[in-house]
């Protein structure tokens, strides 16, 4: 089959461990004939040295003739990169906003999944997880508190300020069905998370659920309130399967569940629209701390390449490979520095990308 990809290499690690994504997917193209043509895109830092804003319309437009977006990281070290003298709406962040609302990213998919040989960076208990746990949130990205009306106001002489929770049916059926169709793929239990003891927005939220559900009877549907939902992800994570919520939860609760798999190095993203479009990059920034030294992990980038081809391309086998690629250059002992343990195998970027492209 063949496919048109949009690439953005980024900053910082971010060409470095594109590469290597690239490298993988070319495996993948060898073994099953697939052809994938890719179109170089600008954003952030890298857009603002050629144009001076972080992404530009003919930019926008390219991706939209895109099959899908695969990016490595943007941004730079805040307090030395000259991009963040520029007011903030030129900054390589902003970039980032702009490409997602502009093609309509409302569904943000983040997995937490504990591989075996990582296990002894994982902070909890061996006994709490004795076979792991591999989740996925499914976070809402374009409402909420964080799209809402806001403002700060002086009070009658004191200083006071207003965020707006706001969410519609439409909003909420949408990323429901998005997690209920995911659900499907794997384990078939959502567990929607909200505040519904108190918000009237989530209430709103379980209401919408519900109806959602009742189109998926293979799902089973829990409801959970983010506060239980904070403990349980520390206390028991193997509970979870797909975990639904809205912006702001979406926001602490998947830093909280990558945090619990160890490693920031390994953790892939989705951010979909509401066709089979989505925009794939790796949870971790641009690390300009270790830029060009080939010291960063690739395996982030990789994974959300595998993202891609399970959801925007309907490439399941050929996702199922890479992951698998992964999981056996992790069993032979190959590490990059910052998943390395006694005993193991240091590798570089370049070595990494290198052996799970073999892999396939
Ligand atoms: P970061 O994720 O870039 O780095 C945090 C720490 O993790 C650093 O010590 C870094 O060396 C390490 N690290 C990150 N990815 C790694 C990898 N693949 N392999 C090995 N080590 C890795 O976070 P930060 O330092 O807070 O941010 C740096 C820049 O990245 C900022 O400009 C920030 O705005 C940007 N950022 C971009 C994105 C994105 O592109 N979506 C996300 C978060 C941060």
């Amino acid at each position: 089959m063949e496919f048109k990809i949009g690439l953005i290499r980024g900053d910082g690690i971010g060409p470095e461990i594109a590469e290597e994504a690239r490298k993988v997917l070319d495996a993948v193209c060898r073994k099953y004939g697939h052809t994938f043509n890719y179109s170089e895109l600008l954003l952030g830092g890298a857009s603002i040295d050629v144009h001076g804003i972080p992404l530009t319309d003919e930019t926008i437009e390219e991706a939209r003739t895109c099959d899908a977006v695969l990016m490595g990281s943007i941004g730079g070290d805040a307090a030395t990169s000259p991009w963040y003298k520029l007011e903030p709406s030129k900054r390589p962040e902003a970039g980032l906003l702009k490409i997602r609302k502009e093609l309509g990213l409302f569904a943000n998919l983040r997995p937490a999944y504990l591989y075996n040989e990582l296990k002894g960076a994982c902070p909890i208990k061996d006994s709490l997880i004795p076979d792991g746990f591999d989740m996925i949130i499914v976070r809402e990205l374009t409402g909420g508190l964080y799209f809402g009306d806001r403002k700060t106001y002086d009070d009658n002489g004191v200083m006071t300020a207003v965020d707006t929770l706001k969410y519609n049916e439409n909003e909420i059926r949408r990323i429901a069905r998005r997690a209920f169709e995911i659900a499907m793929k794997r384990r078939k239990k959502v567990t929607s998370v909200d505040k519904a003891n108190v918000l009237d927005s989530s209430r709103l939220w379980r209401k919408i659920t519900a109806e959602v559900a009742a189109d998926f009877p293979e799902v089973t549907l829990e409801n959970m309130l983010v506060d239980n939902c904070a403990m349980q992800l520390v206390r028991n994570p193997a509970q979870f399967d797909v975990i639904l919520t809205e912006n702001m939860f979406g926001d602490i609760l998947s830093d909280e569940a990558s945090m619990v798999t160890g490693s920031i190095g390994m953790l892939s993203s989705a951010s979909l629209n509401e066709t089979k479009f989505g925009l794939y990059e790796p949870s971790h920034g641009s690390a300009p701390d270790i830029a060009g030294m080939s010291l960063a992990n690739p395996i982030a980038t990789i994974l959300s390449a595998a993202m891609m081809l399970r959801y925007s391309l309907d490439l399941d086998r050929e996702a199922d490979d890479i992951e698998e690629a992964v999981k056996k250059v992790l069993a032979e002992g190959y590490r990059t520095q910052d998943i390395m343990a006694e005993g193991m195998k240091l590798t570089n970027t370049v070595e990494m990308g290198n052996l799970i492209a073999a892999e396939i």
